[in-house]
């Protein structure tokens, strides 16, 4: 059984998600708007759903909220498909997006999907040499997958769950140029359809997170291949 926070003003939308996701053995909390005490809500949850367009707060504001205390998946329901919702969501620390009508079985998938990512213990144990390559050795930042955390100096750095799953493909692959799409499938999800761009931005908002104020980037850019991480800028 799945916790769910369904924050949706669609009443029909609501109902018919409620009925669907209830009978897919979850269980569904529904909000009409973002309420004052969110953070209280979102511990007591397992993932969120969220729609984009909400009366007051939108979505993106209400995921930007939740994204500075909580690291829990969210996927945003979105009535429209064009590139600039996707990328607004994924940049507002989303990690899926679902377009509406949504059919309740491919909403479970993305869920379920959402909630093995995040879920370090479900994941296979890395191979022991990828652990021994993995950038923590030569350079500052260290990647702990047991702690699912990437910290610099032992501290914690604040990254997305998307932002992390960005470092551990670099870090399975040391010294190798990546590709947007090889990325794209590591570190979104593989029947992820989405577009190159995403990785581009994903990568922009992460390489101020991780890389020195006025050195180079861990993160270099190969002119039409893609991108490689250097343990040591
Ligand atoms: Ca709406």
């Amino acid at each position: 059984m799945v916790r769910l926070l369904l924050i949706e003003d669609d009443q029909a939308i609501v109902d018919a998600l409620t009925l669907s996701l209830g009978r897919l053995d979850h269980t569904v909390e529904h909000l009409g708007a973002a309420p004052e005490d969110l953070e209280q809500r979102v511990a007591a949850t397992d993932a969120v759903i969220l729609d984009v367009g909400l009366p007051g707060e939108d979505g993106f504001a209400v995921c930007r909220r939740i994204r500075r205390s909580s690291a829990v998946p969210i996927l945003m329901l979105t009535a429209r498909s064009d590139d600039i919702d996707t990328v607004a969501g994924l940049e507002a620390g989303a990690d899926d997006y679902v377009v509406k009508p949504v059919s309740p079985r491919v909403l479970d998938a993305r869920i379920k999907a959402a909630l093995r990512r995040s879920a370090p213990a479900a994941e296979p144990a890395p191979a022991p040499s990828s652990e021994a390559t993995a950038p923590s050795n030569d350079g500052p930042l260290t990647v702990d997958r047991a702690g699912a955390e990437v910290l610099r100096d032992g501290a914690p750095l604040p990254l997305t769950p998307t932002e992390k799953r960005l470092i551990y493909a670099f870090a399975d692959h040391p010294g190798q140029v990546l590709s947007r799409e090889q990325l794209l499938a590591m570190a979104w999800n593989q029947d992820f359809l989405g577009d190159s761009r995403l990785v581009d931005n994903a990568i922009l908002r992460l390489r101020p997170k991780i890389d020195p104020p006025d050195g180079p980037s861990h993160i270099e850019t190969v002119r039409g291949f893609g991108y490689r991480f250097r343990p040591a800028p």
